[in-house]
């Protein structure tokens, strides 16, 4: 989108509000509010922020920062048309003082992955399919774990109570120029996916991020809260966020697709994938980034536990959908919607890029179900499994020379230093588990 353009909308739509968003590493979205007076400063990306209060980014005696934003991410915010003016946001890189990118920047960072890949000869497509519980609020407007809504898999209404929020979200998000392509209730109570159109992997990640936050907004005009953690409720099935990914070629090809070949997928689909079950265990801390992630990853819930790829089955890490042509793609299982996508989607790029750069063998394709499976069949097998915990993970990906380089330097270092944090934390509370099994016992 051309500057042009957006003082044409601005000035058609009554656009008085607009926010210049960015991310921070863990995928949290920020954003600053200005009035329309401040347009033409916004649009030459002279406005500048305090990074020393956004976690992992820059030390206080470097906190001046400046947003640069990015003309195609514009797009107006249906919610916010009110009081007779409306508002629009647009999502910025984060530059240094002097105005070179910032390296803690995850948006900049993807970009130089996808900058890598490029050189290679590849182009990265996206598509993510993020589940979302809604839950009630309670009289003070706090999120419950309740619902109402006693609906599973693809059910209908009534018993799926979430259909006007879902049908509203989409709205929302359609008129902010989202691509829907279907929704639908999901196996627990209480869970939704509703799925949008694949994008080159930057516009995904903006995607991404921008989906979880329309779907918290307009769930909350409906007095509901909409969660993406893991796994709120024991015993159900928890939220995924299956990332579809191929590679097109620069000519618009896709690079995954060989109508000649075994299950007519390419070499470098094969190395892909190589490269996936290889890095997954190093990849997994940002994919799965919180405690709770992992109690998702267990048997019996559809999300995956060991590390296998399959065009068939469902149990596994890797599945491949069964459409080719430009659909050809990968569907990798075990990232969750907790995760900062731009970081998530530049990790697993860089583990297949790693696969076919290496010639990495491929496993053998798992036909069996995995969860059925005892571990002396798993072990005879070669079928490894992705890490038990957040500290598992953690060490993993401390030990990653590929991931360090894909998440660079910077964001390596913060990242660990943070979610080190969050684990320690959470080993030394007590929780209602042990007090539940302990305290009258002992
Ligand atoms: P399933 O139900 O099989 O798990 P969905 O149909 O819910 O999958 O979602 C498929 C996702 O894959 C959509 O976001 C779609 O746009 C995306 N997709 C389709 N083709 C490609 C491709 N070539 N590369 C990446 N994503 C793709
Ligand atoms: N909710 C499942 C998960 O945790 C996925 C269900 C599905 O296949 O759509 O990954
Ligand atoms: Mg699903
Ligand atoms: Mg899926």
């Amino acid at each position: 989108m051309e500057r042009e353009e957006i003082k044409e909308i601005i000035a058609r739509k009554n656009v008085n509000f607009f926010r210049l968003q960015f991310v921070d590493i863990f995928g949290f979205m920020k954003n600053i509010s200005f009035p329309l007076s401040q347009i033409e400063k916004a649009l030459d990306g002279k406005i500048m922020f305090d990074g020393s209060s956004i976690e992992g980014f820059v030390r206080i005696n470097e906190s001046d920062m400046y947003l640069k934003p990015d003309f195609n991410t514009f797009a107006l915010l249906p919610w916010r048309d009110k009081y007779g003016s409306a508002a629009a946001r647009i999502i910025c890189d984060v530059h240094n003082a002097d105005e070179s990118p910032f390296i803690g920047c995850p948006r900049q960072n993807l970009k130089r992955v996808l900058a890598e890949a490029r050189e290679k000869g590849y182009t990265m497509n996206v598509g993510t399919e993020c589940e979302f519980f809604l839950f009630k609020q309670d009289a003070n407007g706090q999120a419950t774990t309740i619902t109402d809504d006693v609906a599973s898999y693809f059910d209908t209404d009534p018993a799926d109570a979430g259909t006007d929020c879902r049908r509203k979200i989409i709205q929302t998000l359609e008129a902010m120029g989202f691509e829907i392509e279907a929704s639908h209730h999901e196996v627990a109570i209480g869970q939704h996916e509703i799925n949008f159109k694949y994008a080159n992997a930057l516009t995904a990640a903006d995607n991404t991020v921008t989906f979880k936050w329309v779907v918290r907004t307009i769930a909350a005009e409906f007095g509901l809260h909409a969660t993406f953690m893991p796994k709120p409720v024991f015993g159900i099935s928890g939220s995924g966020m299956h990332t579809n990914q191929s590679l097109f070629t620069l000519d618009g090809k896709n690079a995954f697709f060989d109508a000649d070949a075994g299950l007519q997928l390419s070499e470098v689909a094969m190395k892909y994938i190589a490269g996936l079950c290889k890095h997954a265990r190093s990849f997994c801390a940002v994919t799965n980034p919180l405690v709770n992630s992992y109690k998702r990853l267990v048997s019996g819930y559809e999300a995956p536990v060991y590390i296998a790829w399959s065009a068939s089955n469902r149990s596994v890490l890797v599945r491949i959908p069964a459409s080719r042509g430009m659909s050809t793609r990968t569907e990798v299982r075990n990232p969750d919607p907790a995760c900062n996508p731009y970081l998530a989607f530049a990790a697993m790029l860089a583990a297949g890029l790693d696969g076919i750069e290496n010639n990495l063998p491929t496993p053998e394709q798992s036909t069996a179900d995995l969860y059925e499976m005892n571990e002396e069949e798993r072990l005879a097998a070669g079928i490894a499994i992705l890490p038990v915990d957040l500290h598992e993970a953690l060490e993993c990906l401390k030990a990653s020379q590929v991931m360090k380089k894909a998440l660079g330097p910077h964001i390596f270092d913060k990242y660990l230093e943070g979610k080190e944090r969050e684990w320690d934390e959470y080993r030394t509370a007590v929780t209602d588990w042990e007090i539940k099994s302990y305290l009258c016992k002992y």
